[in-house]
Formats: structure tokens, C-alpha cells, sequence
């Protein structure tokens, strides 16, 4: 099944995104993850997407469809199914992807719709900390790891992202409503939103996914065998 997620950032699309890929043998492909995989690398494309990054505005379309097409398409042509986390955004990454699987002769399962309010967005980020060798992430409040600092997994070092500080995420807020908020009727009018309350806990919002993605296949049996 191929999956998009959508929602503000914050609203629990990586760990939906994560759960689903157990479930369902879909690919998570985060383009946020992957952007800060080239920043680490301090590679020629994470020095172009730095500054925004840094300044929690969007990168621009054109690099942003590059990334995610040399990342879905496989070597032989074809496109493994995937959930999508942080793609797309804007309403040009929507189109381009749309022409890149109808090229493949493809087509996205289904869109869903992460809602969750301004504010405890902003409540969730200032408390989120995500280590720096694994990428697993903890929030102060309602998953803090065991000891202050330090990864349950790995032991690594957990750090606050550079984007989470208030300011920026306001600014992220921002974007996400006058770029992103648009995809919701670009998809919802061939019916493809699901939408899904993100305003509880992880695992409430894990168990709402559930029921939405269980109703669409007694919808579309044939999506569980895709
Ligand atoms: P995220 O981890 O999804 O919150 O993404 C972190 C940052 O990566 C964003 O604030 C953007 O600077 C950049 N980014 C991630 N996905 C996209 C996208 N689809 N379009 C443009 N910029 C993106």
C-alpha cells in the first residue's frame, strides 16, 4: 500500500509512520530524516538545505521531488510501497508525485490526516528529544526516557532538535497551514483522506490509525493484498 501522512509537525507522523512499516512491509520514508542525513554527512546537498532547515522553513520543491524520487524508485524501475512522513508538503511535491506514479503506473492508497491543535504542538516539541546515533524519539512529558539524557536503546546522547525551539516552531506552524493545509482538499476531493484524532497519546492516536486503515481495506479488500 503506498500512504501518505499528513498532519503538523509534531502531531506523531514519524511513530505512526514507524508502526505502520512494522505492520504493513511498507517503506518509511521520511524526507525530514533524510535531509538531516545529509546535514550529518555534511554532504554538497545538506550544505544547500542547511539554512533553511535551520530556520524551520520549507526546502524548495525542486530539490525536495529529486530526493524522494531517487529514494522510491528502485533500480529496476519499479516503486515498493511506502508510507510517506513530511511528503508532500506543498501543493507543486503533490503534483510532481501524482505524475511520478501514474509514470510508474501507480497511485497513492490513501492520505491520513493527523489532526491536532496549534498549541499542544507547540506544548509537544519544546518537550521533544531525539537521540542523536538511533533517531528514537522521547517527549519530557509523555515518554521521557529512563535515565535524564540517555537513550533506552542505544545509550546514545539525546539532544533537542535545532527546529524545536518555540520561535521556529511557530514558523514551521505557519508554513504547515498556508503550504500544507491545502493537499487536505487537493486529496480529499478524489476521496482519499482519512482523517485521525493525533491529539491524545502516541498509543491513542496508534489505535486510532488502526481503525482507520482497517476500515478502508473492508472498503478496498484489494489494497490488503497490494
Ligand atoms: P520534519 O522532520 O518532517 O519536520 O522536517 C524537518 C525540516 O526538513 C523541515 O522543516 C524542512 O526544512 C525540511 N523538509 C522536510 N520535508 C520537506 C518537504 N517535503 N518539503 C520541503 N522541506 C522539507
Amino acid at each position: 500500500m503506498k500512504l501518505i501522512l499528513l498532519g503538523p509537525p509534531g502531531a506523531g507522523k514519524g511513530t505512526v509512520a514507524a508502526n505502520v512499516e512494522v505492520l504493513g512491509r511498507c517503506h518509511h520514508i521520511s524526507t525530514g530524516e533524510l535531509f538531516r542525513q545529509h546535514l550529518r554527512d555534511n554532504s554538497p546537498l545538506g550544505r544547500e538545505v542547511r539554512s533553511y532547515m535551520e530556520a524551520g522553513e520549507l526546502v524548495p520543491d525542486e530539490l525536495t521531488v529529486r530526493l524522494v524520487e531517487a529514494r522510491i524508485v528502485q533500480e529496476d524501475g519499479s516503486i515498493e510501497d511506502f508510507v510517506l512522513d513530511g511528503f508532500p508538503r506543498t501543493i507543486p511535491q503533490a503534483e510532481a508525485l501524482d505524475e511520478l506514479l501514474e509514470r510508474h503506473g501507480t497511485e497513492i492508497a490513501a492520505v491520513i490526516l493527523l489532526e491536532v491543535d496549534d498549541e499542544e504542538i507547540v506544548k509537544r516539541l519544546s518537550g521533544r528529544l531525539v537521540c542523536a546515533d538511533c533517531g528514537q524519539v522521547y517527549n519530557l512529558e509523555s515518554s521521557p526516557p529512563k535515565q535524564a539524557g540517555v537513550c533506552d536503546s542505544c545509550s546514545g546522547e539525546l539532544r533537542r532538535r535545532a527546529d524545536d525551539s518555540e520561535a521556529t516552531v511557530r514558523q514551521r506552524l505557519a508554513g504547515y497551514h498556508s503550504q500544507t493545509e491545502p493537499l487536505i482538499d487537493y486529496y480529499g476531493r478524489r476521496g482519499l483522506v482519512l482523517t485521525v484524532d493525533s491529539s491524545g497519546s502516541p498509543a491513542r492516536t496508534q489505535a486510532n490509525v488502526g481503525v482507520a486503515l482497517a476500515d478502508l481495506i473492508d472498503r478496498r479488500p484489494d489494497l490488503a493484498r497490494s
